[in-house]
């Protein structure tokens, strides 16, 4: 029998669809993805990018605290092991992704571990096929994959991620490591513009170093961060390397010229912030689904989660290139499960 609601991706917008479905009573499938190497490369392993990060102080509901307790008593013990010891305050990415997996779970959300790897959206149900091998029907579908952020590609890289390097400078740019530490941004685009000026208010200096001679950002973006004090501008410069220590995390950068190649030159910093750029995780989708000129998902009704296939859905940041917040995402996976419940319900789907 085909599903009536299927979720696919597990980060905010998954689980807070998933939330407002069950308890609709649509009984939803959330496919969350699959624990794979190849995913874990790409940066898109189950629960999203918060998982990906360390505090999270801007999530309404979570104010800092000792949380212990609490998550003790409301996680599931195996999955608990996994999670790293709470020894700080507030919450961690990873745990209010696992609270918000629990929250679904709570409510009858059915949730399989495995990855969408191709979908048939031309005829109704729509069909899907996972990795794992299975065929799936359904009546509705909720597109949450999320976008992964850009990183360059280094080794160095991703040996320091959550340890200086990051790609999220609202999520991760208060944190005591990057206190009136000299920083570095990577990017020439309005997100480095925009990150830069923000991890201004934390560290200091902060430099953006770009590949070229001017910024692709809008000017009035631009002329901001070039009017901070505390922002340099290292133009025409490429990063060689991340360098960093296990204990110490990022320590610093060695910069190439890209006008001379031979010219390298070592920055001192406790942060590597990349912003050149996010990709939305739209592979499987094979073209079905229309996309915007840089890829995302298109909302095709204003103020609704749309698609312009009808009956599919999208929410977060797969359809979102402009906030990319854990809140938003939620917000629009919420919107998302009731547009799908209207829309089956319209359709005598009940
Ligand atoms: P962009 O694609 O606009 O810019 C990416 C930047 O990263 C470019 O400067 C590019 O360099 C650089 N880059 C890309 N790949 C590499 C690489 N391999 N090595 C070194 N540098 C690299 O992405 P953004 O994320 O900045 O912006 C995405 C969209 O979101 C834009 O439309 C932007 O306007 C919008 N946005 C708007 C904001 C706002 O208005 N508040 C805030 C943030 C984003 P090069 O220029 O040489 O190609």
């Amino acid at each position: 029998m085909a599903e009536k609601v299927v979720i696919i991706g597990s980060g905010p917008a998954g689980w807070a669809a998933a939330i407002y479905t069950s308890r609709a009573s649509l009984d939803p499938l959330v496919i969350e993805g699959a624990f794979n190497e190849e995913n874990r490369q790409k940066g898109t392993l189950p629960l999203g990018q918060l998982a990906l990060t360390t505090e999270v102080e801007n999530y309404p509901g979570f104010p800092s605290g000792d949380m212990t307790a609490y998550l003790d008593g409301s996680i599931d013990k195996p999955r608990r092991q996994y999670m790293a010891p709470h020894e700080k305050q507030g919450v961690s990415g990873p745990e209010l992704m696992e609270l918000m997996r629990q929250q679904a779970a709570n409510f009858g959300t059915r949730i399989k571990t495995d990855d969408v790897s191709a979908v048939d959206l031309s005829s109704h149900p729509f069909q899907l096929k996972t990795l794992g091998g299975e065929e799936i029907e359904a009546l509705s579908v909720i597109i949450a994959t999320g976008a992964r952020a850009n990183y360059l590609g280094l080794e160095s890289e991703d040996r320091f991620k959550n340890m200086g390097v990051s790609a999220c400078a609202v999520c991760d740019g208060a944190l005591p490591r990057f206190r009136d530490k000299p920083l570095v941004v990577i990017g020439g685009g309005d997100s480095a513009m925009e990150e830069a000026t923000y991890l201004a208010k934390f560290g200091s200096p902060v430099y953006i170093v770009h590949r070229r001679s001017e910024f692709r950002a809008s000017k009035i973006m631009a002329q901001r961060a070039l009017a901070n004090e505390k922002i340099q501008v290292k133009w025409n410069s490429s990063i060689d390397e991340v360098l960093g220590t296990d204990e110490a995390g990022v320590t610093g950068v060695r910069l190439r010229s890209t006008t001379d190649t031979e010219q390298t030159e070592e920055l001192e910093c406790s942060g590597y912030f990349a912003a050149i750029g996010h990709t939305p995780n739209t592979d499987f989708l094979a073209g079905q689904v229309e996309v915007n000129e840089k890829g995302y998902v298109r909302w095709t009704v204003a103020a609704r989660t749309n698609t312009s296939v009808d009956g599919v859905f999208a929410a977060g940041d797969v359809a979102d290139d402009n906030y990319r917040q854990a809140i938003t995402a939620a917000g629009t996976g919420c919107m998302a499960a009731l547009d799908a419940e209207r829309w089956l319900a319209a359709k005598g789907f009940e």
